[in-house]
């Protein structure tokens, strides 16, 4: 069984292709490198003990991206390649919108020329924009607030079309709140190119002494300490997700959501305070005005996820922060040597 992983050089597909190896599907990496590096592929291999293909090639050269179907049987694609920065997509929506969902055209177009009609695809609880209610089941109503969740919404969009022209295709849209985590060894984990966004690659940045201390953007949400919450999961109880998703699209057709997180909402303070418990390391923080866009609450219903696939996120916040911290420890410098 063979397997395309677009985007398996970046931090979730990396941490999948590794579930996905030692579980013995066989894999074809697809990815630009835009965001990762060539040495979280040879981390996968030393993990693993495992060989598999690589092909550089960006989905929006068709050319390249069939090569990749036409040298491959492959039999169903897991789709992560893609932009995510939300910030970026609000200064650059065009190219946000051209790399996302014309990738995931271009992809889709292929997969329909060679008769691979199984996918499972990146989405995000971006796509619910500010939850009116929490926990988030996957029936909440929809509405992304910048570009970035709304090229996740359109593409969903997209792929449910999909489905109904053609009742052969087994798609799998999976929401995933916040990932954060790392592989149990340290070898491989979240390295941003530029300043972290997110809140774990800064703590962990601030950890290790390359930032004087963590912003924390606002200190009034209506939150049981003020500062905001979400549903942190472990990227590999995520990247497991995968695999079960991964089972029910070959045994089927359909098109279905699942929300992945922990249905847990901690919040930045809570994350602060569980990482230097686990890590015995000190965090400062100062208090910063409220990002832009930021929402107080948000964390997921899993109840689908959990009957339909059979997945369940096993792993807690201190396994997370500990994971995050040895990843940066072993790896100061992330993949750069
Ligand atoms: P990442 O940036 O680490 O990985 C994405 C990979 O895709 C990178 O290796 C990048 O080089 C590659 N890529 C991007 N555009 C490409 C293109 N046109 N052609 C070929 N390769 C391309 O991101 P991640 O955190 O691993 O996220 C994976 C997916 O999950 C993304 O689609 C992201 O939007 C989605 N997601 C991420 C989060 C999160 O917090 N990390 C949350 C929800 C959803
Ligand atoms: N956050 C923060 N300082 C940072 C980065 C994030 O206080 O430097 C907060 C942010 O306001 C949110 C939480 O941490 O409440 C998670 O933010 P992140 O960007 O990681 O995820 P997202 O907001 O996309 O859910």
């Amino acid at each position: 069984m063979s397997i395309l992983v677009t985007g398996g050089a970046g931090y979730i597909g990396s941490h999948t292709c590794i579930e996905l190896l030692n579980a013995g599907y066989e894999i074809v990496v697809v990815d630009n490198f835009f965001n990762s590096k060539p040495e979280a592929l040879k981390r996968i291999t030393e993990i693993t003990k495992k060989s598999f293909s690589f092909y550089q090639a960006d989905l929006l050269d068709k050319t390249a991206l069939e090569k990749v179907f036409s040298e491959n049987n492959i039999d169903a694609v897991i789709h992560f390649a893609g932009l995510k920065a939300v910030n970026e997509s609000i200064k650059i929506p065009l190219h946000y919108y051209h790399n996302n969902v014309t990738g995931t055209l271009i992809l889709c177009e292929i997969m329909k020329k060679y008769n691979i009609k199984k996918l499972i695809f990146s989405s995000s609880a971006n796509v619910y924009g500010r939850p009116k209610y929490v926990p988030v089941t996957e029936d909440s109503s929809l509405g992304p607030i910048n570009p970035y969740g709304r090229t996740k919404l359109i593409i969903e969009e997209i792929l449910n079309d999909l489905y109904i022209s053609d009742h052969n295709w087994s798609i799998s849209l999976l929401r995933y709140f916040n990932p954060i985590g790392a592989h149990e060894s340290g070898k491989i984990g979240e390295d941003p190119n530029d300043i972290p966004n997110n809140l774990m690659p800064y703590i962990n940045q601030v950890a290790i002494g390359k930032r004087e201390k963590v912003n924390i953007f606002g200190k009034d949400y209506n939150t049981h300490d003020g500062t905001g919450v979400r549903d942190y999961i472990h990227v590999v109880d995520l990247a497991k997700g995968h695999l079960k998703a991964l089972e029910m699209v070959l045994g089927t057709t359909g098109i279905d959501v699942f929300n992945l997180g922990t249905g847990v909402g901690y919040s930045v303070l809570d994350l602060i305070k569980s990482y230097e418990n686990i890590t015995s390391q000190k965090i400062p923080y100062g208090f910063t005005q409220r990002r832009a866009g930021d929402i107080d609450k948000c964390y997921a219903d899993t109840t689908k996820a959990n009957e339909k696939l059979g997945w369940k996120a096993a792993k807690n916040l201190e396994d997370m922060c500990y994971d995050s911290w040895k990843w940066q420890k072993n790896n100061p410098n992330g993949y750069r040597e």
